[in-house]
């Protein structure tokens, strides 16, 4: 990455970027991370260059955003603001997730649409990319109170999401709860049955696995890395942040494999159980996250020899990926681990990260991972299963049928394997050998650009 840094190509592009899109810092991060890896495609294939394929990939297809009034349980009037980024649909209907978080603005919802199109590129699967949500705040929200933002947010969002336009899935702040309530009123609203959002229940067309697959994936992905260096995740201490889906799922996998989870955070801290956890501990932690949902202290409440630490506000690094360790895997938002937190890491021993969060590392931090040439994952590569799965969701909603907990697993397994060697090849074939960064970007970007070149001035 950085030798490529100052390329004018780059620079000229990220000056048009950043004046068309004043503010936006996340949107312009996770492009110049793309645009880094891509100087290295137009030096062999001018063309792109000639047809601006970028300048379009960087402009969203259609941005729709609304109001979306609700009415809490005291009668009280609230007013928040929905969206819904449909970034590109060369190769499929667009496709990601929904975000309803306190911090959700423009900026995020465009960085996270633009990753979502290569993602969805490197699964092999015939899906565009797209991204939306809302700055809602589900937490201390009761049942009925989100249930009648979800009915308001879609009674907007249906008019332009569709099973062959635009398919959302859930993300921070969107389970299970928020897609049931969102598909209620899809149905009624448009009186059909169809597979409009992904992540739905078992008994109404949702995929066994969906739950747990970005997690898994993430996991997978990490185990095939090792693979390279003839190493397995067996007995390794694996550092995990975030608590939530991709926080349990990772920690599943992990435990399955015989690897030894000791971390887990919320927004309020972080917990260290340097015996690891086992399955009773996360069995207890998805009950405290995802029925009661309660607060991550209450683990070092429960469990003998956990140390828990608040949230310093005032701290210039996060003491969580400051234990030793052999691996890392940041799951819970963007930008979680900075560059104090990246030399921690590679000084506390930790060789492998694998991102299940999206873009949770700052380019600052992602140029030391390379450079320090560790296995890094970087998310669109290795938390790509939970999208993969969306799309067998959807494969199978088509087909109305519904594949096997094994099948589904192993079909999902299959596609990590094959986005780790698209990856590996693509590096080495533009000659950045183990740069899963590059590979996961030039990979993406080819099938997307082609598709364009093939459709026109699109
Ligand atoms: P989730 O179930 O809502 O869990 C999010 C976790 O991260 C929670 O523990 C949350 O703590 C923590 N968190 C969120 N924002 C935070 C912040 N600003 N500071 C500190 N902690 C924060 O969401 P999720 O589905 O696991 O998503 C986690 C990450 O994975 C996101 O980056 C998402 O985009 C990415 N991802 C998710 C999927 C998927 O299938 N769900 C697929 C691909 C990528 P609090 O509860 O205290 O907020």
């Amino acid at each position: 990455m950085t030798a490529i840094k100052g390329s004018s190509f780059v620079g000229d592009l990220m000056a048009e970027v950043r004046a068309k899109n004043p503010g936006e810092v996340e949107f312009h991060q996770a492009v110049q991370e793309v645009v880094e890896s891509l100087d290295l495609v137009f030096e062999r294939r001018p063309e792109y260059r000639s047809a601006r394929i970028i300048e379009r990939m960087v402009e969203p297809e259609r941005v729709v955003m609304f109001r979306v009034p609700w009415q809490d349980d005291r009668g009280q009037y609230h007013i928040n603001r929905g969206y819904r980024i449909q970034m590109n649909s060369a190769i499929g209907p667009y496709k990601g997730g929904l975000r309803f978080h306190p911090s959700v603005n423009l900026s995020i919802l465009k960085f996270l649409a633009f990753e979502q199109v290569l993602k969805n590129s490197l699964t092999t699967l015939p899906m565009g990319g797209g991204k939306g949500g809302s700055d809602f705040d589900p937490k201390g929200k009761s049942d009925h109170e989100v249930m009648r933002f979800c009915q308001s947010f879609m009674t907007e969002l249906a008019r332009h999401i569709g099973p062959d336009t635009d398919v959302p899935a859930g993300d921070i702040g969107v389970g299970g709860r928020e897609i049931g309530f969102l598909f209620g009123q899809y149905k009624r609203l448009r009186n059909e049955f169809t597979g409009v959002l992904t992540g739905k229940g078992l008994n109404w067309g949702g995929s066994l696995i969906r739950n747990e697959a970005t997690g898994f994936g993430a996991v997978y992905f990490a185990a095939e890395m090792l693979a390279t260096r003839k190493e397995t995740l067996e007995g390794k201490a694996c550092l995990v942040s975030g608590s939530g889906n991709v926080a349990q799922h990772t920690t599943e996998k992990l435990l399955q494999l015989g690897a030894r989870p000791t971390t887990l955070s919320d927004s309020d801290g972080y917990i260290y159980d340097e015996a690891g956890m086992t399955t009773e501990k996360l069995k207890f932690v998805m009950e405290l996250k995802n029925v009661r949902r309660g607060r991550i202290k209450e683990y070092a409440d429960r469990f003998k020899g956990v140390v828990y630490a608040p949230v310093d506000a005032t701290a210039d690094f996060n003491p969580l990926w400051n234990h030793k360790a052999q691996c890392a895997f940041p799951c819970a938002t963007q930008n979680e681990i900075n560059a104090r937190d990246a030399r921690n890491l590679l000084q506390n021993g930790v060789y492998l990260v694998s991102e299940g969060a999206n873009m949770p590392t700052v380019l600052e931090g992602v140029r030391q991972f390379i450079d320090a040439k560790i296995l890094y994952g970087p998310a669109k590569a290795a938390n790509a299963g939970g999208v993969a799965t969306s799309g067998l969701e959807m494969a199978q909603n088509s087909m109305r049928i519904s594949w096997t907990r094994e099948e589904v697993d192993e079909r999902l397994h299959r596609i990590m394997k094959a986005i780790h060697q698209a990856c590996w090849e693509t590096a080495d074939e533009f000659g950045v050998r183990g740069n899963y960064v590059h590979g996961a970007n030039i990979a993406g970007f080819l099938k997307v650009a082609d598709s364009m070149m093939d459709q026109g001035l699109v």
